[in-house]
């Protein structure tokens, strides 16, 4: 059986290289050849030696997750469905904006949290990713994208790990793929452009902080434990102050850094000036518990029929944003993309949620969908 080497991050190809009685500068090099240049033909890598090269091709490959479909949103957003196998598949959507351009991967084929305002988490969970799943998608929309832009500076400056699952409840996958991300040698991503989004796996993020301290995001769309234990049911084993002093301790390893607090704003459940007022007692710097060195990020729902719940209009969306920043909390309104390919915060996963229709779509949508042409190139791109 051959070898897939993005499964590896450089300590692990090292590793392996090892075995073939390969020096560590090999395995950097040949690392190089497949995240900084994409390739994926041995015989291209023309710095390795032929004897190496002769080992590669009888051992290893690069083998990148078969595309189903690919769908280009108005505003540029692209979103793509890659087969991960047995009728699973995963999503990851391109974002471009005038100041970054990033890419939100998937962890998991499904999810097993199961937020009720997640369409992700209606669908059940299937299995874990690999960490060469992970790495992956990145791979393929970074290569992919400098192709068709026609450029070999990097395009994807900030990854978000957004997608479809929860990924610290895939931490010994998620590990390696954040580390080929912020490899100089790999994708050379500075830690606070990686971020990892939880629903509040406590003692996963105690571990991330020591072992791969990037940017982190939380999903609490909650400001009290009633509320929240019927959003995010996770609250039940971890509840607000067990989170809250996980971020805090998170920030203890990270000085300079805060938490991003996701907060989804469902009409009439979690967006009334109490909960607003709530929040701010819970995070405000000298609140009672000690409060968090945070931003608040506020999203608008995108409705799907399952959940029952329906967007908060934007006038309330604003008053509740206007308290919190009065109240010296920074708080944003995420802007909606991609929403007309379904490529928005909580979309994704709509066209998989039914397993057989993935498996039936995969089986006969092996073409590319292009609902435009593809995107041009972008000199607003930070390289
Ligand atoms: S919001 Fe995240 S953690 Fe919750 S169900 Fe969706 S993918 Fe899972």
């Amino acid at each position: 059986m051959t070898t897939n080497l993005l499964e590896f991050d450089l300590d692990g190809l090292a590793a392996w290289c090892a075995q073939l009685g390969e020096k560590r500068f090999r395995a950097t090099q040949l690392f190089r050849w497949i995240h900084q240049r994409g390739a994926r033909d041995f015989d291209a890598m023309s710095d390795l030696a032929k004897s190496l090269r002769d080992k590669l091709k009888a051992l290893a490959c690069v083998a990148p997750l078969p595309v189903v479909s690919e769908q280009v949103s108005r505003d540029g957003t692209i979103k793509w469905l890659f087969d991960v196998g047995d009728g699973n598949a995963v999503e990851a959507v391109f974002i471009p904006e005038d100041d970054r351009a990033t890419l939100c991967v998937s962890s998991q084929a499904g999810c097993a949290i199961g937020c009720r305002f997640c369409s992700t988490g209606h669908q059940g969970f299937s299995r874990n990713l690999t960490t060469g799943e992970i790495v992956a998608q990145l791979w393929w929309a970074e290569h992919e994208l400098r192709r068709r832009f026609g450029t070999s500076e990097r395009v994807i400056s900030n990854v978000v790990m957004m997608g479809m699952g929860e990924p610290l409840q895939n931490y010994t996958a998620l590990v390696p793929a954040l580390r080929v991300m912020l490899d100089d040698h790999g994708y050379g991503l500075s830690r606070r452009r990686v971020t990892v989004s939880t629903s509040g796996v406590v003692p996963m993020m105690d571990r991330l902080a020591q072992d791969c301290p990037v940017a982190l995001a939380v999903s609490l769309h909650a400001p009290n434990d009633a509320l929240r234990d019927n959003l995010v049911p996770l609250n039940r084993k971890y509840p607000l102050h067990e989170l809250l002093d996980a971020c805090r301790r998170y920030l203890a390893h990270a000085p300079r850094d805060f938490i991003t607090f996701e907060y989804c704003m469902l009409d009439g459940v979690n967006d009334q000036p109490e909960h607003a007022a709530q929040l701010i007692a819970l995070l405000r710097p000298g609140a009672a518990g000690g409060g968090v060195r945070c931003k608040l990020n506020l999203i608008p729902f995108n409705p799907f029929p399952a959940s029952g719940l329906q967007r908060s209009p934007a006038a309330r969306v604003a008053a509740f944003a206007k308290m919190l920043n009065d109240a010296g909390i920074v708080t944003t309104v995420r802007k909606t993309r991609g929403d007309d390919i379904d490529a928005a915060c909580g979309q994704l996963a709509g066209d998989v949620q039914d397993r057989t229709r993935a498996a039936e779509r995969m089986a006969r949508q092996r073409t590319v969908v292009l609902h435009r042409a593809p995107a041009q190139p972008r000199d607003s791109v930070r390289p």
